[in-house]
Order: structure tokens, then sequence, then C-alpha cells
């Protein structure tokens, strides 16, 4: 049986928690969720889910902790998959346009990504998007961006592979979703803010936990 932790030290946990039991009932996956706060759910999960939130407090929490080190060590394994979405995808990233000197990030994704890259939290919004391309028939997902960061520069085009842009304020297309090697999945909305459409958790459980 496939264990799925999701890291709950802060921020949109428990809706991921909730998307992912019941993709996994309704599919009869035979995959457990659970959160993860220890080093001891750490060692328990074949893959982990980082929420959004607030990227520096969760870095902060993680560092005082003494968790650091072992979400490091997690991460960078070839034999857990991970997938961070939006506070999640800054924590996991190598490089930060706008640094700040607490948020120390897991240098996982090969990419430098842009915090808050629409602006303030009352820029949020939710937008349509036709997920098609990856996501079989998810031709109108409503993909929720809160404070969202998107992804800015790919470090390394080999393994970062984009998989959906939408236009910034400036109207150039940025990175909003991107799979990195066949483990790593980052996206820069909140699918499990999609009320009732566990469509992407599906997709995220089929490929990166059950066919993994
Ligand atoms: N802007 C937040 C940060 O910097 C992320 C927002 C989110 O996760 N919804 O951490």
């Amino acid at each position: 049986k496939k264990c799925v932790g999701v890291l709950a030290l802060q921020g949109a946990f428990q809706e991921h928690i909730d998307f992912l039991e019941r993709a996994a009932l309704e599919n009869c996956y035979n995959v457990t969720v659970i959160p993860v706060r220890t080093k001891k759910e750490l060692h328990l999960c074949d893959s982990l889910v980082i929420p959004g939130g607030e990227s520096t407090t969760m870095s902060l929490i993680a560092q005082r902790t003494n968790f650091f080190d072992d979400l490091y060590t997690f991460v960078h394994s070839s034999q857990k998959s991970v997938w961070g979405t939006c506070a999640g995808l800054i924590f996991i990233s190598d490089e930060l346009e706008n640094q700040n000197e607490l948020i120390k990030t897991l240098h996982l994704l090969h990419a430098r990504v842009k915090r808050n890259a629409f602006g303030r939290q009352a820029q949020s919004f939710t937008k349509v998007c036709d997920f098609s391309e990856f996501i079989p028939e998810c031709t109108d997902f409503p993909a929720t961006f809160i404070r969202a960061p998107v992804i800015d520069k790919i470090l390394d085009s080999e393994t970062v592979k984009p998989l959906y842009t939408i236009p910034n304020n400036d109207e150039e297309d940025v990175i909003v979703a991107a799979q990195q090697g066949s483990n790593v999945l980052v996206t820069s909305f909140h699918p499990e803010l999609a009320d009732d459409d566990i469509r992407f958790h599906e997709w995220f459980l089929k490929k990166f936990v059950v066919d993994f």
C-alpha cells in the first residue's frame, strides 16, 4: 500500500488531504494519506505534497523544528515523488527572484521562481484552464491563484518541462505548472481549492503515486 504525506507545518494542508482521500476512494486506489509533521511520519511516505500557505513561515518552521534536513533528504530521493503547490513550489525551488534572508529553500526544482507574480492577495483569481495536453480530457479546470508565484526561468531545460503557461500582468507567458523528471510536479495554483473538482488530484495520484 502506498502512502502519500501532506506536509502539515502550515497552510492549506487539510484541503489536500481531503481531495487526495476522495480521489483515492473514488478510483479504488490502495493509498493512504497522512499529515506529516515529524521525521517518523515522513519515513512512512512514498510521496510528499507540499501545500500552499506562506513559504517563509513554512521554511522557518521546518528549520526551527529541525525538520529541514529530513525534508531535504526526502525530496532529493529519486525513489520519492513530490508535488509543490504555490508556497510549496517556492519552498522546493533552487533560486528565488526575490530572495529574502529568512527563507531557505530545498533546492530541488531547477528553476528560478518569482513570488507574488500577479500582485497582492486582492488580485487573486480563478481561471478556467485547458489541461488536456497532460490530463486526459481535462479541458476546463478551475485553477485558483492566490498571491501566486510563477516559474520565471528554467535553469535546467533537460529535466524541467513546462506543463502550462498563462499571461502575467504584462501579457508575457509565464509557467504556472511544470514537471521535473518523472517524480517532481509543481503548480502555482491551488487545485485543492477547486470546489469538488478532484480531477487534478486523481491525475497526480495515478501518475506520481500509483503508477510511479
Ligand atoms: N505568496 C505566498 C508565499 O510567498 C504563497 C501564496 C500561496 O501559497 N497561496 O509564500
